[in-house]
């Protein structure tokens, strides 16, 4: 299996400028892809954000290896052009399956046949992406948790198709990258984490919605009995609000129930979470 030297990422939004920011930062020539130049000048910034911030926060980080991170990207709104020597797409475009299979329609095209794709998906399972991409082999999924810098984990995830060097390789790159890579033996809706955390999150609302017990009390009986350093409300701040809200309300009946909960009594009243300055808690 041929090694990754080239990276294309396709979308340089939240997690797209992250993941190409963190592949360029460790070193690899990064091509980043959007839509307009609105788009690019968007990611600029979130680029120059992200640059500020890993000076912040990344150990070892310096002026000079940010500058040089920043260097090995190249912007561009050349879909094609964007693929044609790339060693590994990584698709971080909108959550919507008719997209997305437009885009590896186009990409399955142009790009080299030994280009492997990934997709950073949440919600769909690379099986509903695999026959638009023309090389189910070469198509798996590698999902990235928002902040890749401090929340390192990148899940790979394929399909019954994927050739299992295609998915060595990712793995090897994933860790290269500075990631702890979780290998999937099967497709898994929600992955490891979410498949974890979904539950955990519903269940603690469930408490507070349902009269139990406040959230305080919920986050200090988890945080004392079990050793964790926090509770789910505190999770749910870090998080933000909306996200939590937005899956529970595409949910059943019950999980329904939470998201009005959520909205009625947090997000309505601008509580969205830490980044707004309250949430569950209050932050100065
Ligand atoms: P986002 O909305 O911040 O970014 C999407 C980017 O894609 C935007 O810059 C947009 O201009 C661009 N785009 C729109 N249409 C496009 C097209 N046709 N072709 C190429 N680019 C296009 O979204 P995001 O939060 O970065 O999420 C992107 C993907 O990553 C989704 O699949 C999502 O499930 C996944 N993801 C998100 C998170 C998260 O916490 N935000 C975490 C893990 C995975």
């Amino acid at each position: 299996m041929g090694e990754i030297r080239k990276v294309t990422v396709l979308g340089a939004g939240v997690l797209g400028s992250q993941i190409a920011f963190q592949s360029a930062y460790k070193g690899y020539e990064v091509t980043s892809y959007d839509i307009s130049d609105e788009a690019l000048a968007g990611a600029r910034e979130r680029f120059a954000g992200l640059a500020e911030t890993y000076k912040r926060e990344v150990p070892g980080a310096t002026e000079q290896t940010v500058r040089e991170a920043h260097e090995r990207i190249t912007l561009t709104t050349d879909l094609n052009g964007s693929v044609a020597t790339a060693d590994l797409v990584i698709e971080a475009v909108p959550e919507i399956l008719s997209l997305k299979e437009e885009i590896y329609q186009k990409i399955g095209a142009a790009a080299p046949e030994a280009t492997i794709f990934a997709t950073n998906s949440s919600t769909l399972l690379p099986s509903d992406l695999k026959e638009s991409t023309g090389r189910p082999d070469r198509f798996l999924a590698l999902h990235f948790a928002n902040q890749v810098w401090r929340f390192n984990t990148a899940e790979i995830m394929g399909t019954p198709d994927t050739d299992p060097a295609v998915f060595a390789t990712v793995v090897e790159f994933a860790t290269a990258i500075g990631m702890v890579p979780i290998e999937l033996h099967k497709e898994k809706a929600g992955y490891v984490l979410n498949s974890l955390l979904v539950p955990f999150l519903a269940s603690a609302a469930e408490l507070a919605a349902g009269g139990y017990a406040d959230p305080e009390a919920v986050d200090n009986t988890w945080k004392i009995a079990t050793g964790a350093p926090i509770g789910p409300f505190q999770m749910y701040d870090i998080i933000g609000l909306a996200t939590p809200y937005n899956i529970m309300a595409g949910g059943d009946a019950d999980q329904q129930k939470l998201a009005v909960w959520l909205k009625e009594n947090y997000i309505d009243k601008g509580k969205l979470g830490l980044a707004s300055g309250e949430g569950f808690y209050k932050y100065s």
